[in-house]
């Protein structure tokens, strides 16, 4: 809904009818009713699966009044959307702001000028940056959407897109490796074999890149992984459905990696016990491919990894790994 053209990679048959104007109080209000302890919690109205700035002046304007009468009211604190960045102007924003909105998502996807084009993008590095500015200059978080993998993209683009992604100074980030949907056009050059998608160790290992830089900026990582699309609407790619867990995993494989390398490979290696799982890896790939002693300390920050050898105790991050992930 709202979008000017169609993505190479875009499948909008898979995105629900989506919900007009006058239905959301309802569908808020049963949502709402099947949650617990909702009034506890930060209630934020989220309009996703399409470009959202782009709906139709009459039509935008009847989901701002909804929205803004939901936040007066106190059933829901704010609401954020996203949206492509060709379709971010100040009265737009103006608008949002004036009606609640405390985020919006822009759909970046690579920030590569030829790799925008052969995805069918329809707009430039350009906008994004300046979109993102708009964003921010305007008091709302800014969150961003990267696709590792589009046609045209190589290593050297991606590394370029994730800095200037990091540039940007995004709040929030949702990485999703690129899959060949069916009836897509990606699918055709797929088929006609001009275009190759990543294998999963290559989507996991850009991810997981991703994931370092952004973070290190203070970008929180909202997603890793497309939501399940339905096998059936899956031709080729790296989807997986716990794609996240595979690239926490990775990371402490590397970390492991680093760590006996340095220190030895009689080290025991200590992470928090919610880190633990990540540690050993999918089905203890990381514990039989390393072979370590391993321990868990609930003092220790999720992510982090120390190192015991004798008396010396040392802490690897995922920033300390970022020169070893491609
Ligand atoms: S702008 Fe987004 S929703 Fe619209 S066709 Fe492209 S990917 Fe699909």
């Amino acid at each position: 809904m709202g979008c000017k053209a169609r993505c190479v990679f875009c499948d909008q048959r898979v995105f629900s009818r989506p919900a007009m104007p006058e239905d959301i109080p309802a569908l808020v209000e049963n949502f709402l009713a099947r949650c617990s302890s909702p009034s506890s919690r930060r209630r934020v109205l989220a309009f996703y699966g399409g470009t959202f700035t782009g709906i139709e002046a009459d039509l935008l304007r009847r989901y701002l009044d909804v929205t803004r009468d939901l936040v007066e009211k106190g059933v829901v604190h704010a609401a954020k959307a996203s949206t492509r960045p060709d379709m971010v102007d100040e009265e737009k924003l103006g608008l949002l702001v004036d009606s609640g909105f405390e985020e919006l998502e822009i759909g970046c996807q690579s920030l590569d000028d030829p790799v925008l084009e052969a995805s069918g993008r329809g707009h430039t590095v350009k906008d994004v940056v300046e979109a993102c500015r708009l964003v921010r200059g305007f008091g709302l978080r800014l969150g961003i959407q990267l696709m590792p993998g589009l046609p045209s993209e190589d290593l050297a683009s991606f590394v370029t897109t994730v800095k200037r992604s990091a540039a940007l100074k995004p709040h929030a980030a949702r990485i999703y490796p690129t899959v060949v949907m069916a009836g897509t056009r990606l699918e055709g050059l797929y088929r006609t074999g001009a275009y190759t998608p990543l294998t999963l160790g290559q989507a996991v290992r850009m991810t997981l890149y991703a994931v370092a830089v952004l973070e290190r900026q203070g970008c929180t990582i909202l997603r890793m992984g497309l939501p399940d699309p339905g096998a059936q609407n899956v031709v080729a790619g790296p989807y997986h459905p716990s794609l996240g867990f595979l690239v926490r995993s990775e990371a402490y494989r590397v970390m492991a990696g680093l760590a006996l390398s340095r220190h030895g490979g009689g080290a025991r290696l200590v992470v928090n016990p919610r880190s633990l799982c990540e540690l050993l890896g999918p089905g203890r790939a990381n514990a039989r491919e390393l072979t370590f002693a391993y321990g868990c300390d609930d003092t220790l920050p999720v992510g982090t990894l120390r190192v015991e050898a004798g008396t010396d105790r040392a802490c690897i991050q995922l920033q300390d790994i970022l020169e070893y992930i491609l």
